[in-house]
């Protein structure tokens, strides 16, 4: 195995309840419950769960857009958690993110070119205005888009297309490792898989990195390498894409396994429906925190938390009977 270029140990995040006149502290909503990973260079971890269930907080962690309560950040051999100033900025410049809503996160304000050179005029990346122009035009032209687009407004374009800008801002600064927040969920399924395939494309080309977070597994299938499942807080399997889709092992990623469509009409999967709602993070239930929906619990489930055990090369799973 390459050395990883992202490494995460351990991480967690609480965030405070606060209420009352005095603002006390009453209680911590506890998004992040422990959790490791890595990426490495030029590859695709797919990081995948429910609404709520903590990944893109963990995404946010590693770029300390929210700090960490606890636990090790490593990228590219630098202590991620002690760097300020400088360090800090040079981090984000070797770690961009791409957002899920592509018209929320472009200033309606600023026209195209303006928005994807911004992060070349912060990182002094262009010398004159004719650097910065031609820079700008061909960033448009990666993402698909063209020249005279550099002139035009977000609300001028689809959302597909506004996905496109966002990536085009992304790659400005030649970044290391992409933090993909959910970026396809907000877009048609036509529109999801051109998007996909020109994030492909983008990695075999500059040899990228994506941290691609998404709350459907048919999503990640293609574009990851390997696949984290996370719920309430917690990874709870990661392997391999293929050993993972052809072999799940811990019953929340079979539950959701079940629910993707397979487009050969002769093979079927038996659809498992898990009975409730996520429990609340705030007071996650005990032990294994899925032990409240999970169709194979038993007593130790809610009384000890099961360790990521490997049960086959590169196949983690949390579960006391897998
Ligand atoms: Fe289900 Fe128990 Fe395994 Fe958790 S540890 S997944 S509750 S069987």
């Amino acid at each position: 195995m390459s050395e990883a270029l992202l490494s995460v140990s351990n991480l967690t995040k609480a965030f405070p309840i606060r209420s009352g006149l005095l603002q006390r502290q009453t209680g911590s909503v506890h998004a992040v419950d422990g959790v490791d990973f890595h990426v490495e260079a030029g590859e695709t971890l797919g990081l995948v769960g429910e609404s709520g269930c903590g990944k893109s907080t963990t995404g946010r962690c590693v770029l300390r857009l929210i700090e960490p309560t606890s636990g090790d950040i490593r990228f590219d051999g630098k202590d991620v958690r002690a760097l300020d100033g400088g360090g800090l900025r040079a981090l984000r410049r070797d770690i961009q993110i791409i957002f899920q809503d592509p018209y929320a996160s472009l200033n309606p304000r600023m026209s195209v070119g303006a928005i994807i050179g911004e992060a070349l005029i912060i990182h002094r990346l262009a010398n004159s205005r004719r650097q910065f122009d031609d820079r700008v035009v061909e960033l448009l032209e990666t993402v698909g888009l063209q020249a005279d687009h550099a002139s035009r407004y977000p609300h001028e374009f689809s959302g597909g297309q506004r996905q496109r800008i966002g990536i085009a801002r992304a790659l400005a600064v030649e970044p290391k490792l992409i933090i993909c927040d959910e970026p396809v969920s907000a877009l048609d399924v036509s529109i999801q898989a051109q998007v996909i395939n020109l994030l492909e494309d983008l990695q075999q080309k500059f040899g990228l990195a994506f941290l691609f977070i998404a709350h459907d597994l048919s999503v990640v299938e293609h574009i990851s390498r390997r696949v984290a499942v996370m719920y309430l807080g917690r990874i709870v399997e990661t392997a391999k894409s293929r050993d993972l889709y052809a072999s799940p092992k811990h019953p929340y990623t079979e539950a959701l396994l079940s629910a993707v469509p397979i487009p050969d009409p002769k093979v079927r999967r038996r659809r498992i429906r898990l009975g409730g709602e996520v429990p609340s993070p705030i007071a996650p239930p005990s032990g294994c925190h899925f032990h409240t929906r999970c169709p194979i619990a038993q007593g130790i489930c809610s009384q000890e938390a099961p360790k990521l055990k490997q049960t086959a090369k590169g196949h983690w799973v949390a579960c006391h009977f897998r």
